[in-house]
């Protein structure tokens, strides 16, 4: 039997929050529970996007809130030469071609857009134009509905060539995509079971649909409700919110566990963080969790 393995995977663009923090218990609590690892890769493969300095402190927040990885953590800025080497085992398989369109020029066009943004009718498929000082997309020409059971939703579908469109893999200024990063650092760590936010459902179907052209083993999903802030918007570092406070962890690892739809005793709360943590693991419970897509939970947003 493959050992159970998750994975936190915080972008260093600014501190955890009380988002991140949600997302991180839930990942731990899923394999904690059932004796798995649970890995901590930060993915800064969008460089020009990382904040000096966030790395670090996001691995003193974990170490604050109680949390220990298995093993050492991995960067995805180190592992360039990893999703080069899969983008082009796609190109030989003639699954990518290069593109010249910008979003303007799409956008002048009157391109529509769908869940994941403008969807991208593949003009430049047939022009065999050169690969570098373009972006790489991934031919989704003939994907039908790719569909996944979610542990928390249950069924999901989306239709990519209708709803997204041939998608990005390598940026025109060589930056990496998330999908191409993720996909590849999911399988080469087998990750078997990945748990995130419900934002990520519809991209759950394009990374579906790479590993399958990748021939890669696809993980059991399990998308988390969001941490809206009190105007509806989804916490975020670009929204503005807070970063966690190291004054009173157990405070917010309980708010985070009863977003989640657990139900620890009132007392718990003045417990230390590990023993929240322990209580956590000792009482995860899936169906708990509620199931819409986003939910305003107390969220340190004063
Ligand atoms: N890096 C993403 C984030 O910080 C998470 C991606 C994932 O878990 O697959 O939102």
């Amino acid at each position: 039997m493959t050992p159970l393995t998750g994975r936190f995977a915080p972008s260093p663009s600014g501190p955890l929050h009380f988002g991140s923090l949600v997302a991180g218990l839930a990942s731990y609590c899923q394999v904690k529970s059932q004796q798995g690892s649970w890995l901590l890769r930060i993915e800064d493969v969008d460089t020009p996007r990382v904040v000096a300095g966030a790395s670090d402190q996001i691995l003193r927040d974990l170490e604050v809130f109680g949390f220990e990885w298995d093993g050492t953590v991995s960067y995805q800025s180190k592992r360039f030469e990893k999703y080069q080497h899969y983008l082009d085992k796609l190109l030989n398989q003639e699954d990518c071609y290069a593109c010249e369109c910008s979003r303007r020029t799409l956008r002048e066009q009157g391109v529509p857009s769908g869940p994941l943004g403008q969807i991208y009718p593949g003009n430049c498929r047939l022009k065999q134009l050169a690969l570098e000082n373009h972006s790489i997309r991934l031919n989704t020409g003939n994907a039908q509905w790719i569909k996944f059971v979610d542990r928390v939703y249950g069924e999901f579908a989306l239709n990519l060539s209708e709803s997204v469109g041939d998608f990005v893999l390598k940026r025109a200024d060589n930056i990496y995509a998330y999908h191409l990063a993720v996909v590849v650092d999911d399988e080469l760590q087998n990750i078997t079971e990945v748990v995130r936010g419900a934002d990520l459902l519809e991209n759950t179907c394009l990374h579906i649909y790479l590993q399958q052209k990748l021939g890669f083993k696809t993980p059991d999903y399990m998308h988390i409700p969001l941490v809206n802030n009190a105007q509806g918007v989804k916490l975020s570092k670009q929204t503005g919110a807070n970063a966690l406070d190291h004054q009173n962890p157990s405070r917010q690892l309980f708010a985070a566990l009863s977003h989640l739809g657990q139900s620890p005793q009132p007392e718990l709360e003045n417990a230390g963080p590990q023993e929240i943590l322990q209580w956590a693991v000792d009482n995860w419970s899936i169906v708990s969790i509620p199931v819409e897509r986003a939910a305003i939970a107390e969220t340190f947003e004063n």
